[in-house]
């Protein structure tokens, strides 16, 4: 895959939106924040946790969602190639039965970057509709504007006018430091 040559070397901030409904949601996130650390994501705001009701099967747990906001050197392929393996090495959890919704990472801004491309859409294509995603965003990120419609975040939260999602309070930081 082709990188953008202008992209290379330098220090991007990145948004990116988790979501996990299986098993134990809160070590999936803490897992993910950890790895994606130690593959050299700083990873430097966090948002609260946002519950929100799966569709579909009443009996699934809720989601958790959350965004953070990073920041990397590395290209949006290469980011994209990191996500799926912090994916894989944080989707297995030994005592629960896993599924492809254990951890979920999107990059849903990336600077001002816009990219279409098969593999992968940049801004997140299907950011501005959902909640789940806006709602955690705005407390990370009050300054920033879409580079595809010129909006703020809260200016998109705000048309969307659906708030299905209830604040869960902060990811708990005392299961990191006891590791
Ligand atoms: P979803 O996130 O839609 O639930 P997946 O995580 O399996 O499903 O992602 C499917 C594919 O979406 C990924 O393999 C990736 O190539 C592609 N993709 C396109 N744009 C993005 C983006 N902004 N962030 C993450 N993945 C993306
Ligand atoms: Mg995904």
């Amino acid at each position: 895959m082709e990188e953008n040559k202008e992209t290379n070397s330098h220090i991007h901030a990145v948004y990116l939106a988790l979501g996990t409904n299986v098993g134990d949601r809160k070590s999936h996130l803490l897992c993910a924040l950890k790895t994606l650390e130690k593959k050299g994501v700083r990873v430097v705001l966090r948002s609260n946790l946002y519950a929100s009701k799966a569709y579909g099967y009443a009996e699934q747990d809720d989601f958790y969602n959350m965004v953070v906001g990073v920041l990397t050197d590395l290209p949006p392929f290469s980011l994209l190639k990191t996500l799926k393996e912090v994916e894989r090495e944080c989707g297995r959890c030994p005592t629960f039965h896993w599924g492809p919704r254990e951890i979920d990472i999107d990059i849903i801004l990336y600077g001002n970057l816009v990219l279409s491309d098969v593999d992968l859409t940049v801004p997140h294509p299907d950011f501005r509709n959902r909640d789940f995603v806006l709602r955690p965003l705005m407390e990370v990120g009050q300054m920033i504007v879409d580079p595809i419609t010129g909006r703020t975040i809260e200016d998109l939260y705000r048309l969307l006018g659906k708030d299905t999602c209830v604040n869960a309070g902060s990811l708990d930081t005392a299961e990191e430091v006891s590791e």
